[in-house]
């Protein structure tokens, strides 16, 4: 059953879950620096005069820093899915791509994306690897690639060169005839 369609399915569900990871790697984000905030923003000595620069600057930091973990998170989601769509393609290049560029997805934002809730980082892996290692059973471009050397080889033997003197057939290349010696015209 390992064709390239469940691949590619299994590889796109799992950027899905890398999207819905990377909201929930946001929010995460706003609330672990809300939380940081708010216990760095209390200062049992001096609450008034320190819990003031802390509402109006740490705040607006932490609000751009899990949008970039939204943006980069989502960024990683959408790349996974353009490779899962690509591990569908009938060129084995695209798929070989394809598979390439969501495994490296699936890494690099598995942090930003809480590794797509790990349901998303196991879809990613099964697939992402069924991309890479599938093989066609139709006749590909690998057939004749197998064909062309055999056909190269039956022209020889059929077309190859005979010995002038006396002959016998000669290996490509040869400058003189093993059997009797005589120099072969190039
Ligand atoms: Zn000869």
């Amino acid at each position: 059953l390992a064709s390239k369609q469940a691949a590619a399915v299994l590889t796109i569900i799992g950027g899905v879950f890398y999207l819905v990871g990377s909201v929930v790697g946001s929010i995460i984000t706003a609330l672990a620096s809300d939380l940081t905030s708010l216990s760095s923003g209390f200062n049992p000595s001096n609450p008034g005069a320190s819990s003031i620069p802390s509402i109006s600057s740490i705040p607006n930091l932490s609000s751009s820093f899990s949008l970039a973990v939204l943006g980069f998170g989502a960024l990683c989601g959408a790349v996974i899915i353009v490779g899962g769509a690509l591990i569908n393609s009938d060129n084995a290049g695209w798929r070989k791509g394809g598979g390439i560029l969501a495994l490296a997805a699936m890494v690099i934002g598995a942090v930003p994306d809480v590794g797509g809730l790990l349901i998303g980082f196991i879809l990613i892996l099964v697939g992402g690897i069924l991309g890479l290692t599938y093989k066609p059973n139709e006749p590909d471009i690998r057939i004749g690639i197998v064909q062309a050397p055999q056909a190269s080889s039956t022209m020889n033997s059929g077309s190859g060169t005979y010995c002038i003197k006396c002959g016998k057939q000669l290996h490509e290349g040869a400058l003189f005839c093993k059997y009797c010696g005589s120099p072969v015209p190039q």
